[in-house]
């Protein structure tokens, strides 16, 4: 048999929608399956020169996504080149043998023209479709018509009344009538190809052997098989994907939140969670089962298991795979992804309104003092994210979780709502904590001595440690609410532990 071919084959006209890069990762994982190759093919016929940015975007999506193609534009591959606009030779050949073999015809009519039958007919209450005007030329009014080199566009010549089948894996047999369809261009007056085209003759040239694709492009099937048809060449398989919709039932747009790949991404989700949801919408791995492994995908899917019903996109769901994912991931490389985050949002930080908030030990101004920060999550983080990574749902979530460690931000409601109607003297608790903590040496701070100092000195006070924490976690952390309080103090170490007590007595004195 064949070795399977299979294409992505973006139009770079946005980011990589959560509906595209299911299309992508199916392709993907079905050439897995089978042993085949994935093809990346960039439609970018009708595109203008800031659109670039967008190819370059798409790509980085894919990447992030460990989709990886074995043919494309930035690799190469024997069937390139993989971006159409520089295929233009390939359309024009094509469509001078259709010519050649009058499967299809110039057409003269200018867009003016054709607007104006159009409004004719709407006037009468009919749809228009293209009229056949310019199949009535003869070869002698062709010739004048070049000759004076009037613009044309080429248009298949549609047959009547012949009946279009095919089969698609989820939608099973479609057939429609020819007479439904008009002449569609192929080629325009400006010499570039109309999608259904440039797509027959790619998929073509590019030996693809399965089409698996969204079904927003099951109409166009029919008009791509009587490109083939007419060439005389034998079509690939169609697969189309049924829809995502938004979990109201309706077609998922900005409306519903984020539906960029790279969104995806900012806030923080993992590639395998974002990858092990994209599987579940159109197929299932069994009946129940909504976390699985790539390897175990790759085993079960197949094409034929693909559900025709559109799914719909549970922000939810996601969030929950991605939390199971982040819990189970191996530590060292959440660690790895997060000193990353976490550099750059600091970085970031200093345009924002938290900077005004935070302690003088964060200077985020001044480069050193940042440098100092940079170090210390790249000695704590470890340490860290056992602390938080059975918590939280998304990285992000981790980040502002973990930011207090490296430094304190001052929140002055919390403080203000703390003592309000509060009958405790803070300042002499935490300057008895402080003098407690201070007498453990640098050596001997470790989690169980501070656990023990700290819940004597509650107990001396006649106070609950539960009260003492509130205190100390608004002392150490700017919030009544951290992370567990011996480890968080463990893991500031002995020296910012102090010093926060310090800066924080200063504060409220
Ligand atoms: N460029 C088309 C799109 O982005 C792809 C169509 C196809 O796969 O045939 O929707």
């Amino acid at each position: 048999m064949n070795e399977v071919r299979v294409r992505f084959a973006p139009s770079p006209t946005g980011y990589l929608h959560i509906g595209s890069a299911r299309t992508a990762y199916f392709n993907w994982l079905f050439a897995r399956k089978e042993k085949g190759r994935l093809i990346l093919r960039i439609e970018d016929t009708d595109i203008s020169r800031h659109q670039e940015d967008m190819i370059a975007t798409i790509l980085d999506s894919l990447k992030w996504l460990s989709v990886r193609w074995d043919e494309g534009p930035d690799i190469g591959g024997d069937y390139g080149p993989y971006r159409q606009s520089e295929r233009n030779e390939y359309y024009r050949k094509y469509a001078d043998f259709l010519l050649g073999s009058k499967k299809a015809y110039r057409c003269f009519c200018t867009p003016e023209e054709l607007e104006q039958r159009r409004q004719d007919y709407a006037k009468k209450g009919e749809f228009f479709s293209y009229d056949r005007k310019c199949l009535e030329l003869d070869d002698r009014q062709i010739k004048d018509r070049l000759k004076q080199k009037m613009p044309f566009s080429i248009r298949m010549l549609v047959p009547d009344g012949k009946e279009i089948s095919f089969k698609d894996t989820v939608y099973g047999k479609i057939k429609v009538n020819s007479s439904n369809i008009d002449d569609f261009i192929i080629l325009r007056s400006n010499n570039l190809p109309t999608y259904n085209f440039s797509a027959v003759i790619d998929d073509y040239l590019m030996k693809i052997t399965h089409i698996i694709r969204g079904e927003d492009h099951l109409s166009n099937t029919p008009k791509q098989l009587l490109i083939y048809d007419s060439l005389n060449i034998s079509p690939p398989s169609f697969t189309h994907l049924p829809m995502i919709l938004s979990k109201d039932g309706e077609k998922l747009s900005k409306r519903h939140g984020a539906i960029s790949v790279e969104s995806y991404r900012d806030e923080g989700f993992l590639q395998e969670a974002v990858k092990n949801y994209l599987a579940l919408l159109g197929w299932a791995f069994d009946e129940k089962t909504t976390i699985f492994s790539e390897k175990e995908i790759i085993k079960k899917f197949s094409l034929e298991t693909i559900n025709k019903k559109a799914s719909r996109f549970d922000y939810e769901k996601l969030l929950h795979i991605n939390s199971m994912y982040i819990k189970n991931h191996e530590i060292s490389d959440l660690a790895g992804m997060l000193k990353d985050r976490l550099k750059k949002r600091i970085t970031e930080m200093d345009k924002s309104d938290l900077k005004n908030n935070c302690l003088k030990e964060a200077d985020l101004k001044n480069p050193e003092a940042v440098g100092a920060i940079f170090r210390e999550i790249e000695d704590k983080i470890l340490y860290i994210i056992p602390l938080v990574n059975k918590r939280a749902k998304t990285l992000n979530e981790i980040e502002k979780m973990i930011l207090p460690f490296f430094f304190k931000i001052i929140y002055p409601d919390e403080i203000k709502n703390f003592f309000a109607g509060k009958n405790i003297n803070a300042a002499s608790l935490l300057k008895q904590a402080k003098s407690t903590l201070s007498k453990i040496t640098d050596n001997d701070f470790c989690l169980p001595l501070i656990e023990k100092e700290l819940r004597d000195l509650a107990e001396a006070n006649n106070i609950t440690f539960g009260e003492l924490a509130e205190v100390l976690r608004l002392a150490l952390w700017g919030r009544t609410v951290s992370l567990p309080l011996f480890e968080t103090i463990t893991i500031l170490g002995r020296k910012k532990s102090l010093h926060r007590l310090s800066e924080y007595l200063e504060l409220i004195s």
